[in-house]
């Protein structure tokens, strides 16, 4: 089981993490979180620039100069930005914010597309995102799709994110997952849709155990 490629797309917010992280340990895989990919990039163009905005041209020409990486620790994977540790500084607003803009540049995506594809080359891979079953892996052996109603999602992200001690409102939080889903759904090149393939799964009433449990009778039953 463990050179499997199991995609995990839909909207934000939908707890597509929680389940890749979990189904990794399950079958003894490598978890690939590509939305930190496209967040560290953001964070990355951000500091580029003294007022914090993004000069796109500036950040694609400076795309060779930037590594990202995760790494296992007891306090969970953590996500490494030229060898800065950025796992909570890419959770901010100011890249919630931002991340759907520089997500929607073609140059940016193909930068990262090829690190995704290269880190699930050799090994059994959970990759969670917006386009891991129709455009990184669509040969991809297990292919999901998530979705959850907006305000559900917004509940939950903003509890979570109380309890990792940022302060949005609930208001806020709701704002920010309605634009990028519209952003994400919308872009031009390669935009967030379900594979032909995958199997929908609304998880707005469903348990993070309730959800895992269908994603592996999936897996064992394909
Ligand atoms: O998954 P997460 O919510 O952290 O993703 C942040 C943003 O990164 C998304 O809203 C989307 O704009 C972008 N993203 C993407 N393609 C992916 C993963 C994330 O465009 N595969």
């Amino acid at each position: 089981m463990e050179k499997i490629i199991v995609a995990i797309d839909g909207y934000a917010g939908t707890g597509k993490s929680t389940q890749a992280k979990s189904l990794a340990k399950h079958f003894g895989c490598v978890y690939v979180d590509t939305g930190a990919m496209y967040r560290a990039v953001t964070y990355f163009g951000q500091l580029q620039t003294t007022d914090g905005s993004i000069d796109i041209k500036l950040l694609i020409d400076s795309l060779p100069q930037i590594s990202i990486y995760f790494e296992h620790t007891k306090n969970g994977q953590q996500t490494f930005l030229n060898g800065e540790n950025i796992t909570d500084l890419i959770r901010q607003s100011k890249v919630n914010n931002k991340v759907s803009d520089v997500a929607s540049v073609p140059e940016i995506r193909s930068f990262l597309v090829d690190i995704q594809r290269k880190m699930g080359s050799s090994k059994g891979v959970v990759m969670d995102g917006r386009d891991i079953g129709t455009i990184v892996f669509p040969e991809a052996d297990y292919k999901f799709f998530l979705i959850a109603s907006p305000k559900i999602r917004a509940q939950r992200r903003y509890e979570e994110q109380q309890k990792a001690g940022i302060t949005e409102t609930l208001e806020e939080v709701l704002t920010n997952i309605t634009a990028r889903d519209h952003q994400d759904s919308t872009r031009t090149f390669t935009p967030l849709k379900k594979a032909k393939d995958a199997i929908e799964i609304d998880v707005s009433y469903m348990s993070i155990d309730d959800v895992f449990n269908v994603l592996i009778e999936s897996i064992v039953k394909l």
